[in-house]
């Protein structure tokens, strides 16, 4: 059994005195809640939670999070209230631990009805605090660790909810440790026959591929210092779930399964992770279809390595990948990194981080869905590990789920193109939306303003969030309004006006439409007329009744010069400013007002307002300065 001075070793070069204080106070508290209980493998009840706290110190978590591990199960199995966890440890640690307790306590008839459940509050619980979940994790991970001790059906059913919502979960968040340890106990009671299959293939070859790594990470390890690079050379044989996996979806023999034996080399800089593939491709000959820059090219849960697999003069292959120290922290740590710093404002990580994009589609399910068939197929699909990879043509990648069509690819691009995507280019060659994507394809959609979706679409959408706004798109059209001001819209660049030209038109401010933009007039209540881009909320929302919209060009817009701002997410680096501020003069455009926030991370985001011609002008200003070195992303706002 642990003990929790091997936790507070852990954390002391981390934690201060006073953090150490709390922790000792919860695990007291813990230990007095629940004294005299026993688990079913005969230890003592308070081994459970000290085993999570000790999980969570080894996800570098902040103190709230390990006190609530410490105390995530005396709501459920004592007599303690959440009152009194507020009374002594204050509200974010009493909201983690009934976040956690309110998951738990999922009652239902069949199991796809439970499952169903379990992921809706997980998913309200991390909405609200996105660190119950870490303590879940923590918490099934033990429990599988202690699988042994319950009956058969409750193995079966821990291991089957963990692998369909678990390890899906801690895969979409980056947390490749977890997900691993997670997939690998689960997979021996879920599949047992698959699992002593494989491992009685892997056993036999263990010691002689243990051999064969160790003779080649020393000589990986001189290659490397001869050449001056600092690095940390770790091994390992493939672990039984992933090959198992591997050999299912590619439908192959165990002796094909290329990344059987891989090396991780972790090196300090980007630079030398380039130089160390450099010196080892230059040694021995990659295989070309498996050298993967995943630096360049993050996954979407923004992990970034290099790999490559190389044949050595024996004719053996091993998997390399090289890593920067900081990658492979967050490779195996994903998002729970962030509270390695304190200010984490956990409503704008849900709001911006990119690993925590389904998990804003999947709110919005909840919010609409309430068909339980329907909810259940759309959670199934969302939660799957993604299974292809595909590109933009300026080489982002994107993971669908496997099924997904190019216009599945359109919506997560952007809704509006989405709903105005006409064709694809796949590869370069013009192909129909409904075509199925595979993993390195490159695509482009081709959108056209005239385009709208049809109820047909939905044949083809798979993904929740492209069937999501096709609905929502088709709903509102039935309902008659929408489609109007669209019509109204697509006339006036027909010529055909509903003000007679020389009538003057002031932009609306509420969305500031700049010229060339598709807009619609509304006659206010002043008898003047302003003009509102077709994007505004109001019409979406219906604020802006159809009787009082009539169509206009942006000939009769009196106003030469617009107003937009922008939001550049960049690295932290000095200069950036002035190199954004000359690429928008050399594009004449004019900057306003600056606002420059920085982040612990080494991020920056910048506010611009600009003052800019029309659409066109605007265009080009964002993609220059998307082109800037360090600069992430430039969007309009
Ligand atoms: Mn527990």
């Amino acid at each position: 059994m642990i003990r929790f001075d091997d936790i507070l070793d852990k954390i002391a070069s981390r934690f201060g005195d006073k953090d150490i204080a709390i922790l000792q106070k919860a695990y007291v508290f813990s230990a007095k809640a629940h004294k005299g209980q026993v688990r079913r493998s005969g230890e003592p009840y308070l081994s459970h939670p000290l085993e999570v706290a000790n999980q969570l110190a080894d996800m570098k978590l902040d103190r709230t999070t390990l006190v609530a591990g410490l105390l995530h199960d005396v709501l459920e199995d004592t007599d303690v209230t959440a009152a009194e966890i507020k009374e002594a440890f204050g509200k974010d640690v009493a909201g983690l631990v009934e976040g956690v307790t309110k998951i738990s306590r999922v009652q239902d008839v069949s199991p796809e009805a439970r499952r169903a459940e379990t992921v809706r509050k997980i998913i309200l619980a991390m909405t609200d605090d996105l660190r119950v979940i870490f303590i879940k994790l923590a918490d099934r991970l033990h429990n599988l660790q202690t699988l042994k001790f319950l009956p058969e059906d409750k193995q079966k059913q821990i291991a089957a909810e963990t692998l369909e919502i678990y390890a899906p979960i801690a895969n979409r968040l980056g947390m490749g440790r977890i997900k691993a340890e997670l997939e690998d106990l689960a997979f021996r009671y879920q599949e047992p026959e698959e699992f002593f299959r494989i491992a009685s293939l892997v056993e036999p070859r263990r010691k002689p591929a243990e051999a064969d790594l160790k003779k080649f990470r020393r000589m990986l390890e001189r290659l490397m210092k001869d050449n001056h690079i600092p690095v940390e050379v770790h091994f390992r044989i493939k672990r039984p779930y992933s090959i198992y996996r591997k050999m299912r979806s590619q439908r192959i023999d165990f002796h094909q399964v290329y990344d059987f034996l891989a090396l991780r080399i972790i090196t300090d800089t980007v630079k030398n992770c380039y130089a160390a593939l450099g010196i080892i491709h230059q040694k021995w000959p990659p295989l070309l279809q498996r050298f993967r820059d995943f630096i360049a090219m993050p996954k979407p849960n923004l992990y970034r390595a290099l790999h490559t697999t190389i044949i050595t003069e024996e004719k053996r292959s091993f998997e390399i990948q090289i890593r920067t120290r900081e990658m492979n922290e967050l490779a195996e740590n994903g998002i729970a990194a962030h509270w390695k710093y304190k200010d984490v404002d956990p409503q704008s990580l849900i709001r911006e981080d990119k690993r925590l994009q389904w998990l804003r589609e999947m709110v919005e399910l909840f919010r609409e869905q309430k068909n339980p068939k329907e909810f259940l197929k759309n959670l199934k699909i969302n939660l799957i590990p993604e299974e292809v990879y595909v590109f933009t043509p300026k080489g982002r990648v994107v993971s669908l789920p496997n099924g997904a069509s190019a216009l599945d690819f359109a919506f997560r691009i952007h809704t509006e193109i989405g709903l105005h995507s006409a064709q694809a280019k796949i590869n370069g060659k013009v192909s129909p939306l409904k075509t199925l994507l595979k993993t390195g394809d490159i695509v482009e959609i081709l959108t056209s303003p005239d385009k709208t979706p049809s109820r047909g679409w939905l044949n083809f959408a798979f993904t929740s969030g492209a069937r999501h706004q096709l609905k929502r798109w088709l709903k509102q059209q039935e309902k008659g309004r929408t489609a109007a001001t669209g019509k109204k819209a697509r006339a006036a660049g027909g010529g055909k006006l509903g003000l007679p030209a020389g009538t003057l038109v002031r932009p609306a401010r509420c969305c500031a439409p700049i010229k060339g933009e598709p807009i619609i007039g509304y006659v206010t209540s002043g008898k003047g007329v302003t003009a509102h881009a077709l994007r505004c909320s109001l019409i979406a929302r219906e604020i802006l009744v159809p009787e009082r919209m009539v169509d206009i060009s942006w000939d009769q817009v009196a106003r030469e010069d617009f107003q937009a701002d922008l939001l550049i997410r960049s690295a932290d680096k000095p200069g950036l400013l002035a190199e954004v501020a000359s690429a928008v003069s050399r594009l004449e455009g004019n900057i306003t007002k600056a606002e420059v926030e920085t982040f612990a991370d080494k991020k920056a985001q910048t506010r611009l307002c600009l003052t800019i011609r029309d659409i066109k002008h605007l265009e080009a200003i964002i993609k220059d300065v998307s082109a800037i070195k360090d600069v992430l992303t430039v969007e309009r706002i």
